[in-house]
């Protein structure tokens, strides 16, 4: 894996594909920084070799020319940050775009116009992604953020750099991470699933078997499991038609050697309401008219007991609705555990979606190992799939 410290970058000039897709107040302010931040190091690194940085990303969702979208409204905070002055060029090809290359010297920074400016961008266009690959002597991929996506900066302007190509700290971190949990992983594995929905995480758990020891099955998902199993989960939300499945999947994990957990209790909730009335229920004896909203205590306490015997462990999505005060506790009790397990030597790996959310709110972030900076690509990764991104790099 060929990362941006096997490369001197002295008089070379890096086309880093960045993710800065960061989030704009109504005045054009960044109101989070963390993806900025997250490049950095890559940036200083070829900057201190004595190299010109060279930076492309997206911003948003623009059709066409949107000046909204402009990454124009970012260059103070990326100057700010990278503690150097930031030059800006209004397109991310063309002429404009070949000068300003030109122009920058060694040392220097160079921000390209949002490459979602152009459909070519996203179509994965051949002929745009070689007008890029002619602004920079070595490609540099930094955005885990995007490397699920064969779009022109993040994939196919690879192959005009046969030699001179490596991934930046950021996702070769990304990478390693993963590779620790899923691969090189220290046993007991554990993987803890949450979230609202058992169909959109089936190829996960598919996946994963062949490569935990233990698994939690929690949050909204549990309760397709418990129904299966011929409890009651009253008006829980509860997927039917995914029944069958969740049977074979406890099925393929008993034949696996995988322990499974599912919740043994939970705060159901007479309404999906932060002011609810709530009780403490066993989750297979749900009331008709209440929902399990968050785990319950005795729940808490399994997984506290896993999680503590687990050397390696995979958290994504949440144990509860933790966007109501009300059905946060459960969420806010897992990441304490994780947390104790983490302060123990535990490796612990927080990614994909919500739970970054949930880690970022509860300010779990400098207390786990590693949290992901990729909702869908993360996903993707634990999936089993190869991101065309980083296979990019890697051919
Ligand atoms: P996902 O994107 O699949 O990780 O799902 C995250 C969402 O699952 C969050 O918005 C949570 O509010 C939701 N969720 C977690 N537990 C439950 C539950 N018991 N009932 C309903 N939604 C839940």
């Amino acid at each position: 894996m060929k990362t941006i410290q096997d490369i001197n970058f002295k008089d070379k000039k890096a086309l880093i594909r960045v993710d800065f897709n960061v989030p704009l107040d109504d005045k054009f302010k960044v109101t989070d920084a963390t993806r900025i931040e997250a490049a950095k190091p890559t940036i200083d690194k070829i900057l201190k070799d004595g190299g010109a940085v060279i930076l492309m990303s997206h911003l948003g969702r623009p059709n066409g020319v949107e000046s909204k979208y402009s990454l124009g409204h970012i260059v103070d905070e990326v100057s700010e940050i990278l503690r150097v002055p930031v030059k800006f060029v209004s397109d991310c090809v063309g002429k404009v775009a070949k000068k300003a290359s030109e122009d920058l010297k060694m040392g220097e920074v160079l921000l390209l116009e949002n490459l979602r400016f152009h459909a070519e961008e996203e179509d994965g266009d051949e002929a745009f992604a070689e007008q890029l690959a002619k602004l920079g002597d070595v490609y540099v991929n930094d955005a885990f953020g995007t490397a699920h996506r064969a779009h022109a900066s993040t994939t196919i302007v690879a192959k005009f750099f046969p030699e001179n190509k490596c991934f930046g700290s950021l996702l070769a971190q990304e990478i390693i991470s993963i590779k620790k949990v899923l691969e090189d992983s220290e046993k007991p594995v554990l993987a803890i699933l949450g979230g609202a929905k058992v169909s959109s995480k089936i190829t996960i758990i598919e996946n994963i078997l062949d490569k935990v020891d233990h698994l939690i099955l929690g949050g909204g998902m549990s309760f397709t499991f418990v129904k299966a199993l011929g409890g009651q989960v009253g008006n829980s939300i509860c997927e039917d038609d995914k029944q069958e499945l969740a049977l074979e999947i406890l099925k393929k994990a008993k034949e696996k050697g995988v322990q499974v957990h599912i919740p043994v209790d939970v705060i159901a909730a007479d309404d999906f309401n932060n002011n609810a009335n709530t009780e403490i229920c066993d989750i297979d004896k749900i009331p008709d008219g209440w929902q399990g909203l968050d785990a319950g205590p005795k729940s808490r306490e399994l997984f506290h007991k896993v999680i503590m015997e687990s050397k390696t462990i995979l958290w994504n999505g949440p144990v509860g609705v933790f966007e109501m005060e009300s059905f946060a506790n459960g969420t806010i009790a897992l990441g304490n555990s994780i947390a104790e397990a983490t302060k123990n030597g535990t490796f612990s790996l927080v990614g994909g979606g919500d739970s970054v959310a949930a880690v970022k709110q509860f300010g779990f972030e400098d207390k786990v190992s590693y949290v992901s900076t990729g909702g869908g690509a993360m996903l993707e990764s634990l999936e089993g799939k190869v991101l065309p991104g980083i296979e990019a790099i890697l051919k």
